[in-house]
């Protein structure tokens, strides 16, 4: 069944009235790439927001089986449960292969998604990353005007999406397992020096002393880091999800950062926006160029020159980019 699409402003009352039925539709629209649907998803973001800004706003990474979900759950249900209201949200370039991989089931936070005071969404696809953040990034404003006062962005925790979800939360939660060595130590060292905190995940029955024994671990690795540049020192702790140990002392740290940087949180988001838009530039010109017929006429030609050696990889952009832009002149 087709369903009449709803007025901008039965759009934006719904979403002030915590409607989440209405919420649901306008991600929708957010997520659509029809040009009618953007332009009533931006209409709508813009008058809701004022009413946006006022959540905590957490990233959540770690490798897959380190145990997210079931941390997100665990940690969501302390937080309902207080009366908190959560949006779960992620970022997952990859759900389009993976056929949704991260939030698509549902049944991985069987107990939160039933609770009334939270709202779990599944990830947008789509092929770019820039695309799939965007989408997440509004989808975001739109649950804080809908009143959910703790938002979770959940990613994968391969790389590109930690740096673009860094980019749109106020506190960045890396999770991590004891034992998992060196190398994966090695591989996480970028997303390592994003975090504002690592919780050990698993830290019950056999694992808690090998828990502890990373923790010490993982405090010494993070001393080696530069301080973050609003002088926060990082933290390690451990949890379980099955016992709840340490849930309580997460949420405890997270409301002591929030209480450290104070006032500064609106210099940050205020550069977080800045620089959102500087990205979100680059992605939109990216996107134009390569969406130009003369482009993607020529784009498997200059391919192959480059790919034999017959033109030079810079030559190829710049002849490229001369083609976008004579058609987009003439026109
Ligand atoms: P994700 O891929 O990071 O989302 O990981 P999941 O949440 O799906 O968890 C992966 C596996 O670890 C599942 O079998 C969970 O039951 C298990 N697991 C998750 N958290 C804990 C925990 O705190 N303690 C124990 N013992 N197992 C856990």
């Amino acid at each position: 069944i087709k369903r009449k699409r709803l007025s901008i402003n039965e759009y934006v009352e719904g979403i002030l009235q915590g409607n989440t039925v209405v919420l649901s539709r306008a991600i929708t629209i957010i997520e659509s790439s029809l040009d009618t649907d953007q332009f009533l998803a931006e209409e709508v973001l813009k008058q809701v927001l004022p009413n946006t800004g006022v959540s905590k706003r957490m990233g959540i990474t770690g490798v897959p089986g380190v145990g997210k979900s079931t941390f997100i759950e665990a940690m969501g249900m302390y937080l309902v449960e207080n009366g908190h209201k959560l949006a779960v949200l992620a970022v997952d370039p990859s759900s389009q292969r993976s056929r949704g991989s991260i939030l698509g089931d549902k049944t991985r936070m069987e107990q939160l998604s039933h609770h009334p005071n939270a709202y779990i969404r599944p990830s947008a696809t789509g092929s770019s990353l820039g695309g799939v953040a965007n989408k997440t990034r509004e989808t975001m404003l739109l649950c804080e005007a809908a009143g959910y006062e703790i938002i979770f962005i959940e990613t994968v925790g391969v790389g590109q999406s930690e740096v673009a979800v860094k980019g749109m939360v106020d506190f960045f939660l890396l999770l991590m397992l004891a034992g998992a060595g060196d190398e994966l130590q090695g591989i996480k060292k970028g997303i390592m020096e994003m975090a504002d905190a690592i919780a050990i995940t698993k830290a019950d029955q056999d694992n808690i002393k090998a828990s502890k024994k990373a923790k010490v671990e993982y405090q010494n690795a993070l001393h080696l880091f530069p301080p973050t540049n609003t002088g926060w020192t990082p933290q390690v702790l451990t949890c379980s999800a099955i016992t709840n140990e340490g849930l309580e002392d997460i949420w405890k740290m997270i409301e002591d950062y929030y209480q450290h940087i104070g006032n500064e949180l609106e210099s940050i988001r205020k550069h977080q926006s800045i620089n959102w838009m500087h990205e979100t530039i680059g992605y939109l010109l990216k996107q134009n160029f390569y969406n130009a017929p003369q482009v993607a006429e020529k784009i498997a030609d200059f391919e192959r020159k480059v790919g034999m050696g017959q033109i030079t990889p810079q030559a190829a952009a710049r002849e490229l980019m001369d083609l976008a832009k004579q058609k987009n002149g003439d026109s």
